[in-house]
């Protein structure tokens, strides 16, 4: 395909903050955007906040920011970017909430498209014996969830931040506790509308365009831009039992993992997480985890070592107590913590669900949000996960790293295999995340570069160790590499790129395809 040439740079861009394209270029393209009738409207100044993204170690400034009132916006911007082919070098990316980690919703000099603008389109919430909502591609989950509340209805799938974008987390894959049970967010959706490279609206799903729908699902926002998703739905609980357990001994902790997961009668929720020389443990649960019982909570003395917490949620109503309480008994019975580290909460459905929100707001309270995160997200077959962790926790890992290592399998026969995500070649395989933030110290470093080589570390050695491992919200510097990661589906993705988006505009920081100019 004459547009992907190899990549081989991708440096972090704070540089390119300054004059994007030549400025009798951007002149030009900047005329050709104006001509055009919309409901919304093009910022071309202060639009540093598109530079940006959670990962905060990326900056690339467009020429133009879209602000869409329609998908005819949408659809007519592509429209003329097509059509100026090879002349111009715009390219085009989707902006959700912007919480990507390495610039992949920014675009050096091209069109950014705010498609949170596009959300005030109203969510439909649709009962029945299949219950679906309908929503713009750029609604955030927190407000697809208390809309279908009103209905007593909810998705099934989430992820464990509810403040991002319907498009942004179904281009990757949406994974959190329940995945196990429903498969991820990309497994979870009816029906898509989609703008194409092209500018082309298309209406997909299973049995109408189903190259595209899937090509979509986990497709990195290479084929086209999500502006509607058909979300599907379940009847909501009311309340959560929260529960955490602690294991000193990393096979129980794996064993009663995997033993839940693939249990029908199982939790609702099934996470863990790992702990490594935390002094203070319970004055640092991640998130809103109060336990019922902080005394005996607080008698727990984890200094200087690792360890591995199970956490469970089991959904139910106030009427249903009783029941819930015997059933959650029953599993614990069968389960092999530390028999000490019981901690139980109970909290409503809505609490549960944006607990991390509760995060973000007391770390913004204290400047340490919008700090670099070099997270790195990693999928490991269940086979090689004693071997990862030896390494891994063993000798890599010695101290904590200043965020939560997540730790949890999930069942790929739940999975559906047609979409563009790629995962390790066997039936259960872990979810491993680390998400280190890099904090400024008195000292004034904030030991980003010692990160970035510990998570080069942690991939060489996987590397060499052949564990077959994937990375989950991929990121890669070379083609080479994307080749690698695809793997036998390579072929299949650039024949879906040349069908809907011949000339590469799209998604541009995913850094996969290059625009042939
Ligand atoms: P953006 O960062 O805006 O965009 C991401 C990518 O998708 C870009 O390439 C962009 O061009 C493309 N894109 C955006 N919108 C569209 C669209 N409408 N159509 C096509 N392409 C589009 N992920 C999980 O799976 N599970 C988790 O539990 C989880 N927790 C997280 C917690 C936090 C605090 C953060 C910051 C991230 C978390 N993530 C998690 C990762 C998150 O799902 C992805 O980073 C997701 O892309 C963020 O959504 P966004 O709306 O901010 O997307």
């Amino acid at each position: 395909m004459g547009c992907i040439p190899d990549r081989t740079t991708n440096q972090p861009s704070n540089q390119l903050l300054a004059t994007p394209t030549s400025s009798a270029n951007s002149l030009n393209l900047t005329s050709a955007l104006e001509t055009l009738s919309l409901d919304g409207y093009f910022t071309f100044k202060n639009n540093h906040h598109a530079a940006k993204d959670f990962g905060n170690t990326f900056q690339s400034l467009p020429l133009a920011v879209l602000h869409p009132k329609s998908v005819s916006d949408i659809s007519s911007t592509i429209k003329l970017i097509f059509e100026l082919g090879s002349a111009s070098e715009l390219t085009v990316a989707a902006r959700g909430h912007g919480h990507s980690l390495q610039g992949q919703a920014q675009t050096h000099g091209g069109l950014v498209i705010n498609m949170e603008s596009l959300k005030a389109q109203q969510m439909q919430v649709h009962i029945g014996e299949q219950p679906y909502v309908d929503v713009s591609g750029g609604e955030l989950w927190i407000n697809i969830l208390h809309e279908t509340l009103k209905y007593g209805l909810s998705p099934k799938s989430w992820t464990d931040y509810l403040h991002l974008t319907v498009g942004g987390t179904l281009s990757y894959a949406g994974i959190s506790g329940q995945a196990f049970r429903h498969g991820p967010q990309i497994n979870n959706v009816y029906q898509l509308e989609v703008v194409t490279g092209q500018g082309e609206v298309i209406t997909c799903s299973e049995n109408k365009s189903p190259d595209l729908f899937y090509g979509v699902l986990g497709g990195l926002g290479q084929f086209g831009i999500i502006t509607q998703a058909r979300i599907s739905l379940e009847p909501a609980p009311k309340m959560v039992k929260w529960i955490r357990v602690l294991y000193s001994d990393f096979s129980s902790f794996t064993k009663d993992q995997e033993f839940l997961i693939s249990s029908e009668n199982s939790f609702d929720y099934i996470e863990g997480f790992v702990i490594i020389n935390r002094t203070g443990l319970l004055n640092n649960w991640r998130s809103s985890f109060n336990p019922k019982d902080p005394m005996q909570a607080s008698k727990f003395n984890s200094d200087g070592r690792t360890l591995y917490c199970l956490e469970m949620a089991k959904y139910f109503n106030p009427n249903e107590t009783d029941v819930m309480d015997q059933r959650t008994e029953s599993l614990l019975l069968l389960l092999h913590y530390i028999p000490s580290t019981l901690f139980l909460s109970e909290v409503s459905y809505v609490e549960f669900l944006d607990r991390v929100h509760l995060s973000e707001i007391k770390l913004r309270t204290k400047g340490l949000w919008e700090v670099p995160h070099p997270w790195m997200n990693l999928l490991i077959p269940k086979s090689k996960i004693h071997d990862f962790a030896d390494e891994i926790f063993g000798n890599i890992l010695t101290d904590n790293i200043n965020g939560p290592i997540l730790m949890y399998p999930v069942n790929k026969t739940k999975w559906n295999n047609n979409t563009s995500l790629v995962t390790p070649d066997e039936d259960v395989f872990y979810l491993v995340a680390f998400l280190s933030s890099a904090v400024p110290s008195s000292t004034g470093t904030d030991g980003l570069d010692q990160i970035l080589t510990q998570n080069t570390r942690i991939l060489e050695y996987c590397d060499r160790a052949q564990l077959g491992i994937k990375q989950y919200l991929p990121y890669y510097r070379t083609q080479q590499e994307w080749k690698a990661h695809f793997g036998p589906r390579w072929q299949a993705f650039i024949q879906r790129k040349s069908s809907y988006d011949p000339l590469a505009i799209l998604a541009p920081g995913q850094k996969i395809f290059q625009k042939a100019i």
